[in-house]
């Protein structure tokens, strides 16, 4: 028989390299996360081959009778997860699910209120080099001088400026977010209350956050996060929402879903409502503990001082260092880091002065307490050496720490 296809050997040893460089480093990315193999063995089945545009029941190709059910099974699930009235689970990424509730609720060029980039906002949140930020008509609030959310500013800028929707919610932010007191801000100017808990959805799921879905009129998540799903995003919302939502999604600003990815959606949202889920969540917390405990001894400076969630944020000017050059020197030993604008950074977007450490991969590989002291410690030493031998040091003890831990371990 003919062979139907080309053994594509440039993509799949470039495949390998990339497992084998999750395999053997540290993984402090606080957007990333390992998926279970049942993530992975639904998003890489027959579903990638099925078109299905439409919602279940109510689709414009036939032989969608197995991916209605199992769209529908998505829904059920993380509508259960959340305590959400309504649910949409085909928007491709966190920035799809966003951009859809900007096309359901906003006209060009009206006011949005969020949280600023460079305090810890994410792009989508008005970014002037983002849709975002070049639709709308953004403001923004940011942090106060203890670094925590600075409500009462917000408070100040929403009666100021009467946007017609609110934005909670962020990328770099390491303190509990209070949304029901946004909320009252939001009803207080009657703007449109959206949040978008991409990095906390897993933390929300298991009650270690306070869940913004009762407060809020909209709902955003990306799936890959804490949330240990494939990459993707989910919006939820009240159910008066439902319509112009789901037209926002399709035919609004996306074609034919990805019922592999939704799936795979599917089934991480039913891990999720596992008991084992909230035990691995506050393993990521116990282990962002250690970490900052350590941290806290200096000389690098943890924002805030301290974490409520799965990250938190490194202020490495103390020694004389750049973000760039940490994220840098730390990749040269197996650890991998974002660098991050700390607030009121005198560094550029490209240099920084931080660098933006999550536990939630360490965790899945079975990372505890002891072994994330012993990461930061290591962090520590790293950022402040630059001689070969003793680098070559921290390499091997970081290769130590991964050896024997597959990349799902709990
Ligand atoms: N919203 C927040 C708060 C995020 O942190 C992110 C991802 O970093 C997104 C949205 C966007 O997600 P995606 O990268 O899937 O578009």
């Amino acid at each position: 028989v003919e062979k139907q296809y080309v053994e594509d050997l440039q993509v799949f040893e470039l495949i390998e390299k990339e497992k084998d460089r999750q395999m053997n480093g540290i993984e402090l990315i606080a957007s990333e996360n390992f998926v279970s193999p049942a993530v992975m063995k639904a998003q890489g089945s027959v579903l990638t081959n099925k078109y299905a545009e439409g919602y279940p029941g109510r689709r414009y190709y036939g032989g969608c009778e197995f991916v209605d059910q199992i769209e529908q099974l998505a829904i059920d699930r993380v509508k259960e997860l959340f305590g959400a009235e309504f649910a949409n689970v085909q928007p491709h990424s966190g920035s799809s699910a966003n951009l859809a509730v900007y096309r359901a609720f906003l006209q060009p060029g009206d006011k949005v209120l969020g949280m600023d980039l460079s305090q810890g906002g994410h792009l989508t949140h008005g970014s002037p080099v983002n849709f975002s930020g070049q639709s709308y008509d953004m403001y923004s609030y940011g942090v106060d001088e203890n670094e925590y959310l600075d409500y009462e500013a917000l408070e100040a800028t929403a009666h100021e400026v009467k946007p017609k929707m609110i934005i909670a919610g962020a990328s770099a932010y390491s303190r509990e977010i209070d949304f029901e007191r946004i909320g009252k801000i939001a009803k207080e100017v009657g703007a449109i209350y959206f949040v978008d808990m991409a990095h906390i959805a897993g933390l929300v799921a298991t009650g270690y956050h306070q869940n913004p879905v009762p407060y809020a009129d909209v709902v955003t998540t990306t799936t890959h996060k804490t949330l240990r799903g494939p990459r993707g995003g989910v919006i939820l919302a009240k159910k008066e929402h439902a319509k112009k939502i789901n037209s926002a999604v399709f035919p609004g600003t996306q074609g034919g879903p990805l019922e592999h990815v939704i799936a795979a959606k599917a089934v991480a949202f039913n891990e999720a409502l596992q008991p084992a889920f909230k035990t691995y969540i506050g393993q990521i917390l116990k282990n962002v503990k250690a970490m900052v405990e350590v941290f806290n001894q200096g000389p690098l400076r943890v924002i805030s001082s301290g974490s409520d969630n799965h990250l938190f944020m490194l202020d490495v000017t103390p020694v004389g260092i750049t973000g760039k050059e940490a994220q840098e020197r730390l990749e040269a030993v197996g650890i991998t880091v974002n660098k991050n604008s700390i607030p009121n950074d005198q560094k550029s977007f490209v240099q920084t002065s931080g660098i933006r450490i999550g536990t939630a991969a360490i965790t899945t590989r079975g990372v505890k307490e002891d072994e994330a002291a012993l990461i930061a410690e290591l962090i520590t030493s790293c950022l402040q050496t630059t001689d070969e031998a003793e680098l070559q040091t921290i390499r091997e003890k970081v290769r130590r720490i991964v050896e024997n831990k597959p990349l799902f371990a709990v």
